[in-house]
């Protein structure tokens, strides 16, 4: 590829992840995207690995679910001139610091959500993830085809409980049974609920251009008089604000009966960036139409055959084209790779893939060169991206080694799983004992599983519920201040943290000891 070819293929890629609590329709909407974009794939593909009826505790059922979703966690396909890669966030059991992970390696995110429930609170969690990174954010109120809460309410609480200022791309005239429509403010248009699309034009004013039998209907008078409202009273559209996510640009629909869903989709590409710079450790900026190739190691995954412990590197690309069979230095080592093995992800087939570019996911076969946050590039110019941010775990377990004779493998074993990211590990302040945390359950029973098999290390683990990790500077750390309701630990770079039972405990503690300043990293 010349520089010409290059910065046109990049400027076509969108990359973006769906976001939504679980039930909130991300699935169906996703199979609705792929349908636009002409993949051919049997119905329900993305269904078949959320239906799976598995027991927790058998692994092999875990890999098998896991090994679909291996296939489904980037999805690519062509539509109206760009390439776009979707990224799955798992919500359900699957939900663990890669899901958030994920985020750090797309360009916008799409949040969906159930109207008729509001915002949940994985969206919450979800959505101030894709917020600190200040990455553009849309929103989708599906599910329009039952009946929900009031769209001036929706739309209210994406601005009180998410702090987001919100501007409707179109809105509903009527809800459930009575849908009739949507008032299409953005492309000023009347969009009908019929089953083929169909389209009434706007005036200047936003008025009828022809007359119409839905002006008799009560929900297209009451959705006339909101709209004109929220025109006078409402945000302004705003482009810039769009682009730092300070704004979300609202639109409704139904995911299941595919109402909206393209005028969503067509709005949406028009404002969805292309593939952004990403910094260095130093702080320098590598644009992703540079010639020299860059990426990162946002994920890995175990993979689908237990036989052989390879494991895929899931690797965002930000700067030139990949080629197979190419060189890499891995910066955290300084080690040569050929990459030769690697993967892409076409909706429910994965290919070898030849080329790709800035903005692509790519899979690299793993025989454990690779952790999470590592660099790789191609070409003279050494590049380490900046660090990903450790999320705060709110599930703890305590783990030991079932057999005191293989402390070896054991310690070996925690510590590279630990620095592969995929749990946390703290040390209690008094005792030396373990604690893992994570975000999601299923990331215990990965590590209990890897234990076993890639360190031959059998763990007993001790649940310890859900707890509250607040940092405490170390000069005002006093041992005293530990009590029965918080335990005090230590992180992996050696600072302490309490570890609470409840918010009771926290305000105790907060109320004891006014001065002290603890803080929740995110
Ligand atoms: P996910 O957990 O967010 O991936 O949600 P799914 O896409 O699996 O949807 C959860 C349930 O809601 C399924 O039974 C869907 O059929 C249903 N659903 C999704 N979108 C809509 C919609 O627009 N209208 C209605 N009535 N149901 C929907």
């Amino acid at each position: 590829m010349n520089q010409a070819e290059l910065t046109s293929a990049v400027d076509r890629r969108r990359t973006f992840a769906i976001i939504s609590h679980p039930d909130a329709g991300k699935t169906t909407i996703t199979e609705q995207l792929l349908l636009f974009g002409g993949v051919v794939r049997e119905a329900g593909t993305v269904k078949a690995r959320k239906t799976g009826n598995y027991a927790k505790s058998d692994w092999m059922e875990i890999e098998k679910k896991r090994g679909i979703s291996v296939t489904s966690s980037v999805m690519q396909f062509d539509y109206a001139g760009k390439r776009i890669n979707i990224l799955d966030t798992p919500g359900h059991e699957d939900f663990s610091e890669d899901t958030y992970r994920t985020l750090m390696a797309v360009d916008s995110a799409v949040m969906v959500i159930d109207s008729a429930k509001g915002i949940e609170p994985q969206t919450k969690k979800l959505f101030q993830i894709c917020k600190m990174r200040g990455i553009p954010i849309f929103t989708f109120m599906n599910k329009l085809d039952r009946d929900g809460r009031e769209p001036l309410d929706l739309v209210n609480e994406l601005e009180e409980v998410l702090g987001v200022d919100a501007y409707p791309m179109n809105w509903p005239i009527g809800m459930g049974k009575q849908l009739a429509g949507l008032y299409d403010i953005y492309n000023n248009r009347i969009e009908l609920h019929t089953d083929e699309p169909e389209f009434l034009e706007l005036d200047a004013d936003g008025e009828l251009k022809e007359s119409n039998p839905i002006e008799e209907e009560s929900v297209f008078q009451d959705a006339m008089m909101e709209v004109s409202l929220m025109k006078e009273a409402g945000n302004q559209f705003d482009e810039a604000k769009i682009a730092t996510g300070d704004l979300t640009p609202v639109f409704f629909g139904s995911a299941l009966t595919n109402f909206g869903v393209k005028t969503f989709l067509d709005a949406y590409l028009n404002y969805a960036p292309a593939p952004s710079a990403h910094k260095d450790e130093e702080g320098d900026v590598v644009e992703p139409k540079e010639e020299q190739f860059t990426g990162f190691v946002f994920k890995i995954q175990a993979n689908m055959n237990p036989n052989h412990r390879d494991r895929i590197a899931f690797l965002r690309i930000c700067s030139g084209e990949f080629d197979r069979g190419m060189d890499v230095t891995l910066k955290r080592t300084g080690k040569t790779i050929r990459l030769s093995n690697s993967t892409q992800f076409m909706a429910d087939t994965r290919e070898n893939v030849e080329t790709a570019v800035a903005g692509d996911i790519i899979g690299l076969y793993d025989t454990g060169n690779f952790q999470i946050g590592d660099t790789i590039y191609a070409g003279k110019r050494a590049v380490q991206f900046e660090k990903l941010p450790q999320f705060t775990p709110e599930l703890f377990m305590q783990v030991s080694a079932k057999n005191v004779m293989k402390q070896k493998s054991f310690h070996k074993g925690i510590k590279q799983l630990v620095q592969e990211g995929a749990v946390q590990l703290y040390t209690n302040y008094t005792t030396g004992d373990y604690i893992l945390g994570a975000v999601g359950q299923l990331q215990f029973e990965v590590f209990q599983f890897r234990m076993q098999n890639e360190y031959n290390s059998e763990v007993v683990m001790q649940p310890m519920g859900k707890k509250t990790a607040r940092w405490i500077d170390p000069e005002q750390l006093d041992e005293k201040m530990s009590s029965s309701r918080n335990l005090l630990v230590k992180d992996r770079f050696d600072q302490p943290l309490f570890l609470f039972e409840n918010q009771f405990a926290e305000r105790w503690f907060a109320g004891k000891y006014p001065d002290v300043k603890l803080t929740a990293k995110l």
